[in-house]
């Protein structure tokens, strides 16, 4: 059978590190980094005897999550513990839920090619971060450090509705925007404090019956989750083809060699020997919390997207690329607000701009410099003091030069625009007199010729000259 023979199916259980000041079950700090072992108490570091308290705020983001992602909150709800031994784990299990999760039954809006399709959430529960196991820097054993063990996560499992690789990509987008919005997580992923395990299967297109998947732990980046799929998609339809059966696995990818290797057989959840956490009491909710939580949700990225069709008259897809991130999305609306001009801030965001955070594999997070400053930028544009030519090569100056404003840039380079009428009549009537063939060309019809002028006079003036006043300028000259 050929390739296009196969549907994929995609799973994700996403695990997202809340960002409340305290950890889980304890008042240690949920800092990321520190000196190894330095955010531990009795409690996180699972000494016998040492008992849990549940953290209030850990329930309020998990809640805000769930409605947040039209998930229904469950009003009563409990612990338990989930028992497997690893050394970043010194309690021998995690605390986690199992049967009565707090929100359930949701779901996540993407944009596909064939419009909007919503994956479906099966649950969001609340558990326990591991510790950190460090083998790279020791040659003969590990070293743990427990400062991430107890730190709250909130485990966001979704059904298995994705159909590729960039369904997934841009569901874990959308889930990562919602997280930000709400601020239930700072969602780095390069910390880990967003990761996602990725459960791969492929089955016969008209099949009802799911195949056999195969799961990839703990995957932290956008570009490697894309290349992991579509590798393992690759490797299990071949072994179908070649007449072999997938087994049920957990598997780990490895970025450098572009592979999937097994890691362990799938373990499932009678190996863990659930049972509810005699430490905890359970968790009841009243209406009334849920709904005050659920009034003061902030905006989310679609009405945000709403109103900036409305508001700032940009396209769906502008719209849509600016408000996936909050924090660019803030930006722009500052820097629109100052200058007065949505549009050309929207343009300068989503082209040059993106461009060099692109080149450098950077998040909008990383723009160097203020909404104020781009919106001066827009402005001198605006006002003429520079041309947008010009601005480009401002822009450059200014991811260069972290807090250099701009118009000390072109104050220093000398990039003011020659707006001058006496300075620039004075260019024109030179280049029309050194080029009189283009003077009769541009007269016999040739229009190309206005704008080989035009670039002779830029030339000249190193993209200085205000082009519209060369236009006219040189229309004028050539009148008779
Ligand atoms: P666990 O991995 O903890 O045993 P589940 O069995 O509930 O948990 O499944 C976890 C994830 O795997 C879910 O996101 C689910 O959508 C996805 N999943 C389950 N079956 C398949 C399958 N056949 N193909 C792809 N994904 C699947
Ligand atoms: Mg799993
Ligand atoms: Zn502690």
């Amino acid at each position: 059978m050929a390739r296009e023979d196969y549907e994929v199916v995609i799973g994700l259980e996403v695990h997202a590190e809340l960002s409340t000041k305290t950890k889980i079950f304890c008042s240690c700090s949920t800092e990321f980094g520190g000196e190894p072992n330095t955010h531990c108490c009795p409690v996180c570091m699972g000494m016998p005897g040492a008992l849990p308290v549940l953290n209030e705020k850990v329930v309020e983001y998990a809640v805000k999550a769930g409605l947040a992602t039209n998930c229904e909150i469950s009003r009563d709800s409990k612990n338990d513990r989930k028992n497997y031994f690893y050394p970043d784990t010194p309690k021998a299990y995690q605390i986690s839920q199992f049967d009565k999760p707090l929100c359930e039954r949701g779901y996540v809006e993407i944009e596909t090619e064939n419009g909007k399709k919503k994956i479906g959430l099966t649950r969001i529960h609340i558990e326990d971060d591991a510790g950190k196991l460090n083998h790279d820097d020791y040659g003969r054993g590990s070293l743990v450090d427990l400062n991430r063990a107890g730190v709250p996560l909130i485990e966001i499992v979704s059904e298995p509705d994705l159909r590729s690789a960039d369904e997934t990509d841009k569901y874990l987008k959308k889930l990562k925007s919602i997280l930000e919005y709400i601020e239930v997580s700072d969602c780095k992923m390069q910390e880990g404090s967003l990761r996602a395990d990725v459960n791969v299967s492929v089955r016969k297109k008209g099949e009802e019956k799911l195949g056999t998947r195969t799961e990839m732990k703990n995957m932290n980046s956008f570009k490697s989750i894309t290349r992991a799929i579509e590798y393992e998609v690759e490797r299990q339809i071949d072994v179908i083809e070649k007449g072999g059966k997938i087994e049920q696995e957990t598997l780990r990818w490895d970025e450098v060699s572009g592979k999937t290797f097994s890691m362990r057989d799938k373990e499932d959840a009678q190996d863990y020997r659930y049972f509810p956490e005699p430490d905890l009491v359970a968790i009841r909710l009243s209406d009334e919390y849920i709904e005050n939580i659920r009034k003061n949700l902030p905006e989310l990225p679609e009405s945000r997207k709403a109103r900036y069709l409305e508001e700032y008259n940009l396209t769906e897809k502008e719209a849509r690329t600016i408000t996936a991130s909050k924090y660019l999305s803030e930006f722009f609306e500052k820097a629109s607000k100052i200058s007065g001009n949505p549009k050309a801030v929207c343009n300068w965001l989503l082209s040059d701009v993106a461009r060099i955070l692109n080149e450098n594999e950077e998040e909008p997070e990383a723009i160097p410099f203020l909404p104020e400053d781009l919106a001066e930028l827009v402005m001198l544009i605006e006002k003429g003091t520079i041309s947008s030519k010009i601005a480009k090569d401002v822009l450059e100056k200014m991811f260069e030069n972290p807090g250099k404003k701009p118009s000390k840039i072109i104050e220093e380079n000398g990039w003011v625009q020659i707006s001058d009428e006496g300075a620039i009549k004075e260019i024109v009537d030179k280049i029309v007199a050194n080029n009189p063939q283009s003077i009769i060309d541009y007269k016999a019809g040739k229009d190309k010729a206005l704008g080989f002028l035009i670039g002779l006079a830029m030339k000249e003036t190193k993209g200085k000259a205000n082009p519209q006043m060369l236009n006219k300028m040189f229309l004028d000259a050539m009148k008779d």
